[in-house]
């Protein structure tokens, strides 16, 4: 029987950098780009005689902008990948892309290659704050991209928003959230700010913090996120995600569960069969390597028993469903209540935890300090 797998595709080319971006991107040359796609065939060629034991059931081309590609570059990425890998029935093949990148063509080729579902970087909908993220377009570039999907036929769109933006309050957060909602996209990723180190953001506003919204403030606007959203349809499903019902995302998922998935391009990571591993983010190796992938893996890690536990444990809680005991004594032969004892003990008494049946999940306080909560189930 074949194993499920999802299949992720970086394309590390975008129109310009925006200030607070440490993702494995650059504004490349028309040459540069051409040059990588052929590469990426040839890496996905080589899976070849790998991808015979298993069955895609997701594909997510993230980046950088996968959308600054020509259509007849991502048309031979897409088929390449359907002709070497076999795809389930329905597959969920999701295509990231910014406003001000696509054209009508490029959104016919996608549809006619199998794509299903579209993630639209927007980030905020007031044009000052885009201006302040150094984003390369603006909420009405945004508004003619969405009605151009939704007339090309794409009726599964996600939208990117970031909260904690310099200066923001939660009365404007309102008026965004609002508006996006208002154009009912069938999922929303709301990631709170995180100032990351060598990005022209660091030095802007690492030694500035009174210029970020403070703790209390981001804390209402992540509680208020979750009950508009709910008030409008959407159940949060992750941390950071919301979806109208059945429209979470099957590929990401995949990561909080745990599932097989194999990482394309510059950088890519993969998780297969206990084994992360990332392709290297070296493109002059990546060019001379990608028919070899074996030869340009980098941080090759094999899970123990133990790192498999600690994965199932902090990536499952980000799920507001949270982790299922009876899934842990499936996986592991052992139970979830003895082997973390203490900190299961210590969350579910101070609150951060709580448990219905058979799963444990974070409270709504366990998730405004999650980072903290997932910490205690790392072994020492
Ligand atoms: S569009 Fe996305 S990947 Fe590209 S620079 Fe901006 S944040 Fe980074």
């Amino acid at each position: 029987m074949k194993k499920e797998l999802g299949l992720y595709v970086h394309i590390p080319f975008c129109v310009k950098k925006c200030g607070y971006c440490d993702f494995l991107s650059w504004c490349g040359t028309s040459e540069e780009k051409e040059t990588y796609v052929q590469a990426l065939l040839k890496e996905i060629e080589s899976y070849r005689e790998f991808a015979r034991g298993y069955r895609v059931s997701t594909v997510f081309v993230g980046g950088g902008t996968p959308s600054v590609l020509e259509a007849g570059q991502m048309e031979g990425v897409l088929g390449n990948i359907q002709e070497v890998f076999e795809l389930e029935k329905k597959p969920e093949i999701t295509l990231e892309m910014n406003p001000g990148t696509v054209t009508e063509e490029k959104l016919q080729c996608y549809k006619e290659n199998g794509v299903n579902r579209l993630s639209i970087g927007l980030q905020s909908v007031k044009n000052e704050k885009l201006e302040v993220l150094g984003r390369i377009h603006s909420y009405e570039e945004f508004l003619e991209s969405y009605e151009l999907a939704r007339k090309a036929g794409f009726t599964n769109i996600s939208v990117d928003l970031i909260s904690s933006i310099p200066g923001q309050k939660l009365e404007e957060w309102k008026e965004e959230l609002a508006a996006l909602s208002a154009l009912s996209p069938e999922h929303i990723s709301v990631y709170q700010l995180i100032i990351e180190a060598e990005t022209p953001f660091y030095e802007k506003y690492a030694e500035h913090e009174e210029l970020l919204p403070d703790e209390e403030e981001s804390r209402e606007i992540y509680l208020w996120t979750g009950s508009f959203l709910k008030e409008q349809g959407y159940e949060q499903y992750e941390i950071s995600n919301y979806a109208k019902p059945g429209k979470e995302s099957r590929h990401n998922l995949k990561y909080w569960e745990r599932g097989d998935y194999l990482g394309l391009g510059l950088g890519a990571a993969s998780m297969v069969r206990n084994i992360r591993v990332s392709n290297t983010k070296d493109m002059k190796t990546y060019l001379e390597r990608c028919g070899q992938p074996k030869t340009m893996r980098e941080d090759v890690q094999f899970l123990e028993e133990a790192r498999q536990m600690e994965e199932f444990m902090f990536l499952g809680l980000r799920k507001t469903r949270g982790v299922s005991r009876k899934e842990f004594r499936r996986i592991f032969g052992q139970e979830m209540d003895m082997v973390y004892e203490k900190a299961l003990h210590k969350c579910l008494e101070n609150g951060m935890l709580k448990e219905h049946k058979d799963r444990v999940y974070l409270s709504e306080e366990g998730v405004l300090l999650s980072n903290a909560v997932l910490l205690e189930f790392l072994f020492d």
